[in-house]
C-alpha cells in the first residue's frame, strides 16, 4: 500500500513537471521567406505559422507572435506541408545482389521473423520522416500485421517515424505475388498474402484485415490469375461499409477497368492503362498512384551490382528498362492532362546504395515525375493535397492551414524552379514536434 502511494506521488510529480514544460513551450512560431500552398497553387512570402498542441493555429504575413513562444526562423527557406507517400513497404528492404523479387521474397518470409521485420521497419520509418515524409500509406509485404505493430509503436512514441496508414496483408488471388512455390512450402505464401477465391472469401479477408487493425485495404487484382469483378466488388463493398479505402495493384488495362467497375479508390501502378480507361478514372475520380522507376536511381542501383552481370546483360537490361520507363512516363503525363487525380507513391522496397529509404523514396518520386514532364506544382500537389484526399485525411493533413495537424517541412531553394531541391529537407515537423534538425524528446 505504502509503495503504491509512493508510486502515485512519483507519477504525479512527473506529470506536473511535464505539464509545466508543456505550457512554457506551448506555442512554436515558424518564420520563413516562402510558403507553398498546393491547395490554391500559390506561393506566399514572409509567412509566420503558429503551432500549438500539435496543430496549426494561425498562418499569415501579419500573424503576431505571442510572448514566450519558441521562434524557429528558417530565413529564406521554402515551407511546404509534410510530404505524403501513399505506397510504401517499410517492412521490406530487398537486396539487389540477391537477385530479383522472387529470391528476396522467399528469403524474407523464411528467414525473418516479425520482430526482425518490425525492427527493420523502424529504421525505414525514421529515414522516411527525416526525408520529409510525414505520412505514409503502407500497402503490404509486412508479414502478419507487422505494419500494425510499427504504426502503433510510432503512435506510442516508442520509435520515430511518419504517421502510418496500414493495410495489413494484401488480399490476392491464390499464390499471392510468389511465382510458383512447391506444394510442401505453400504455407509461406500465407505470411505475406491473404489469398482468396470467391466472394465469401473476399468478404472474410476484408473483415479479418479490419479486425487485425487495417486502416485501408490493399488488393492484388492480378497475379497468376486475376480476381473477378464480383470478388473485387465484394472487397470494395466490405471495405467501404467499414469506411476503409481500397488500393488496387493493377497493371493490365482490363484488370484496371474491372477494379474501377468494382469501385476501388486507387489504381496502384496502372502501367498499361489505355487512354479510354484514364478518361473513366477522371470521370469517377479514381486515383492513379504511378510508382514509376527513376532512370537515375535505376542506373545507380545497376552500377552497385554490375559485377554480377556481363556487359551484354547490362546493356540488354538498360534497353528494356528505358523502353518501359518511356512508355510509363507518357501515360502519367496523359493522366494528368486528362484530369485523373494523381497521388505520389514511391513503392521503394529495394536498398539503394548511398541513400536512406527516405532519400531514395523522394528521389524516385521527384525524378520520375520530372522526367515525365510534370509541372513541379502538380508533383507537389500529388505528394500533399491529392494524397491527403486519397487517404480521406483532407481535414487533417496535406496543406498548411489553421486547424490542421502541424506537419511542416522546409527546403532550401525554390522547388517550382528546380524540383530536385525537394530531395533535401532541412526542417521536418510532425504533429508539432521538430524531428529535423534533431531535438531532444
Ligand atoms: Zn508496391
Amino acid at each position: 500500500m505504502f509503495r503504491r502511494l509512493i508510486r502515485v506521488l512519483q507519477l504525479t510529480s512527473a506529470f506536473l513537471c511535464l505539464s509545466a514544460l508543456a505550457s512554457a513551450q506551448s506555442v512554436t512560431a515558424i518564420k520563413a521567406g516562402r510558403l507553398i500552398d498546393p491547395e490554391r497553387r500559390t506561393v506566399l512570402s514572409n509567412q509566420v505559422i503558429l503551432v500549438e498542441g500539435g496543430k496549426i493555429t494561425a498562418v499569415g504575413a501579419d500573424v503576431r507572435i505571442p510572448d514566450g513562444a519558441t521562434t524557429v526562423d528558417l530565413g529564406q527557406a521554402t515551407i511546404l506541408p509534410g510530404l505524403i507517400d501513399v505506397h510504401t513497404h517499410l517492412l521490406t528492404n530487398n537486396r539487389p545482389e540477391l537477385g530479383g523479387d522472387d529470391n528476396n521474397l522467399n528469403l524474407i518470409v523464411t528467414q525473418m521473423n516479425l520482430g526482425n521485420r518490425a525492427l527493420l521497419g523502424s529504421v525505414m520509418a525514421r529515414a522516411d520522416l527525416e526525408a520529409g515524409l510525414t505520412t505514409v500509406r503502407d500497402v503490404g509485404n509486412s508479414g502478419w500485421n507487422g505494419d500494425v505493430a510499427l504504426r502503433d509503436a510510432i503512435e506510442q512514441g516508442w520509435v520515430v517515424g511518419p504517421r502510418m496508414i496500414v493495410s495489413t496483408r494484401a488480399i490476392s488471388p491464390p499464390g499471392g505475388q510468389f511465382h510458383r512455390v512447391t506444394a510442401e512450402t505453400r504455407s509461406i505464401v500465407e505470411q505475406e498474402f491473404a489469398q482468396i477465391s470467391g466472394v465469401e472469401d473476399a468478404r472474410r479477408a476484408v473483415r479479418q484485415a479490419i479486425a487485425d487493425g487495417a486502416d485501408c485495404i490493399k488488393v492484388i487484382a492480378e497475379a497468376a490469375t486475376a480476381l473477378t469483378v464480383d470478388e473485387l466488388r465484394a472487397i470494395v463493398d466490405e471495405a467501404h461499409r467499414a469506411r476503409r479505402k481500397v488500393a488496387a495493384h493493377a497493371v493490365r488495362d482490363q484488370t484496371i477497368r474491372d477494379a474501377i467497375d468494382a469501385g476501388v479508390d486507387s489504381i496502384e501502378h496502372g502501367n498499361n492503362v489505355s487512354d479510354d480507361t484514364l478518361r473513366l478514372m477522371a470521370e469517377r475520380k479514381v486515383f492513379l498512384v504511378p510508382t514509376d522507376p527513376s532512370w537515375d536511381l535505376y542506373v545507380e542501383g545497376e552500377s552497385a551490382v554490375s559485377s554480377l552481370y556481363t556487359r551484354a546483360q547490362i546493356l540488354t537490361f538498360q534497353a528494356q528498362t528505358k523502353q518501359l520507363i518511356d512508355r510509363w512516363r507518357g501515360r502519367l503525363k496523359r493522366a494528368i492532362d486528362l484530369g485523373v487525380p494523381v497521388a505520389a507513391g514511391s513503392d521503394v522496397y529495394y536498398r539503394y546504395a548511398g541513400h536512406s529509404r527516405g532519400e531514395a523514396s523522394v528521389i524516385k518520386i521527384v525524378r520520375s515525375f520530372r522526367d515525365a514532364g510534370i509541372a513541379p506544382m502538380d508533383l507537389i500537389r500529388a505528394s500533399t493535397v491529392n494524397a491527403a484526399e486519397l487517404l480521406g485525411w483532407s481535414d487533417r493533413i496535406g496543406s498548411i492551414r489553421e486547424g490542421k495537424l502541424a506537419d511542416i517541412i522546409a527546403i532550401n531553394g525554390d522547388p517550382l524552379k528546380d524540383i530536385t531541391v525537394l530531395e533535401n529537407a532541412v526542417f521536418v515537423m510532425k504533429d508539432g514536434h521538430i524531428y529535423k534538425p534533431t531535438t531532444p524528446r
